[in-house]
């Protein structure tokens, strides 16, 4: 296998990384001042310039407006675009619009391709994704207490959840709720696209995540769904669909993060290297001339270039073969990367001394951030012993 850059991929990089690091990286004091009214218009000048490019959305084909790569081309410019926690918003494939955007393109009916997917491919509107409830563990998602009824020609949808990332400011939730309590588990719930200006739904509040309750695409919501009522063709696919439809969103999206914690790893190690150089630690020596210094990069780079091999020949894996064959391997490089971008950020905070801990640089707001990488789309504990379960089986066989 061979993971050099297609031709395709290597004429994009060169324009992807100079908007990334002269249009992006020039915003993020305003995102790390929470002033995001105002980062908000200058992300949009520059998703005009992206589109102009045609460097929008290259996670989609072209057929709605996308750039058309394959995983494995994806995951090379994407963590060119992790490089700033920006990067991935300014071009139209981030969370959880990106997901939610594969999603309709493959089980959208086509009225529902019309009314949303469209607009949400081209960035016109956002959405967010609804199945975490507060007072159930959102690792078995089959504990789900959320109810969907047949209601005559509407289905009637009960739930409370939170941690619904991006709600506020979003035109439409895909909301997960049991429509079968008594179909086997993995057939008892189904996903509904329910617009969020539909009576009964309202958004209960900003959740204050490590210290900030955020704002728009920066937010994650606790939200009611009362009495919600939909009309039957608020199904998305088909009744009793909903897990597996939702393994279905969450495989390209565990790899679309770890490709993103990937450059945001990078961007922490060459801000580490180079702040090694100028900091000086006594009249002569800098921190790059103090060997536990060094070490520590070396570590920490190591770590890094090890996660970002086995993310490659994953998304290779799957564009070779599909993404249940690549199961083990999805769960492994979700636990892994996550992982090593915690213990990257926290080698650079540490070398950063007391600046490491400041917004003065955007290394404090990856650490914040991205703690929940290691929690988020599957627990690191829960993806061990998925793929723990998937290496037996295969011994077995
Ligand atoms: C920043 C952020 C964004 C999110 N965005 C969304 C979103 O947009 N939409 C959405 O629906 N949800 C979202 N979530 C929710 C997320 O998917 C859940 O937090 C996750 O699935 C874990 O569920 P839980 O928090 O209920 O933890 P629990 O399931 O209660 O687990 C708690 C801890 O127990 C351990 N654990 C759990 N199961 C096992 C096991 N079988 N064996 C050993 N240890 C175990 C793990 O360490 C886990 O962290 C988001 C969460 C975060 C933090």
């Amino acid at each position: 296998m061979d993971f050099t850059p297609s031709a395709r991929v290597q004429s994009l990089l060169e324009p992807v990384q100079k908007l990334v690091r002269e249009q992006l990286l020039p915003l993020e004091p305003l995102l790390l001042a929470h002033q995001y009214s105002e980062l908000m218009v200058e992300i949009d000048k520059v998703r005009r310039v992206v589109k102009q490019q045609g460097l929008w959305a290259p996670h989609l084909p072209a057929s709605v407006g996308g750039m058309g790569l394959s995983l494995l081309e994806f995951a090379q410019l994407s963590q060119c675009l992790g490089y700033s926690p920006l990067g991935h918003l300014a071009f139209g494939c981030q969370a959880p619009d990106a997901g939610n955007a594969e999603l309709l393109l493959h089980a959208g009916s086509d009225a529902q391709k019309d009314r949303y997917l469209q607009p949400l491919a081209l960035g016109e509107i956002r959405s967010c994704f609804a199945m975490t409830e507060r007072h159930l563990a959102g690792s078995n998602p089959t504990l789900m207490e959320s109810r969907a009824e047949l209601d005559g020609e509407h289905w009637l949808i009960n739930a409370h959840k939170w941690f619904t990332t991006a709600a506020q400011g979003a035109e439409f939730a895909i909301v997960m709720a049991k429509t079968d309590a008594d179909a086997p588990k993995h057939k008892q719930a189904s996903m509904f696209l329910v617009p969020m200006d539909t009576q009964g739904v309202s958004r209960v509040r900003n959740i204050s995540v490590m210290g900030s309750s955020g704002h728009g695409p920066f937010s994650h919501a606790e939200m009611k769904f009362e009495q919600v009522r939909v009309p039957k063709t608020a199904l998305i696919g088909e009744r009793g669909q909903g897990f597996a439809l939702a393994q279905s969103r969450l495989g390209p999206g565990r790899i679309h993060h770890c490709m993103r914690w990937l450059g945001l790893a990078e961007r922490a190690l060459h801000q580490t290297r180079d702040y090694l150089s100028r900091r000086m630690v006594s009249a002569e020596l800098s921190l790059a001339q103090q060997p536990v210094a060094q070490a520590m990069l070396a570590r920490a780079w190591a770590q890094y270039e090890s996660a970002r091999w086995l993310v490659l020949h994953t998304a290779w894996q799957v564009d070779q073969q599909n993404f249940t064959d690549a199961k083990a391997a999805i769960s492994m490089i979700k636990f892994q990367t996550a992982q090593m971008l915690q213990q990257v950020v926290d080698m650079a905070v540490q070398l950063h001394g007391g600046l490491g801990v400041t917004d003065d640089t955007v290394l404090a707001f990856i650490y914040r951030e991205e703690r929940a990488a290691r929690i988020y789309d599957g627990p690191d504990e829960v993806h061990q012993l998925s793929a723990a379960k998937q290496l037996i089986r295969q011994g077995m066989a």
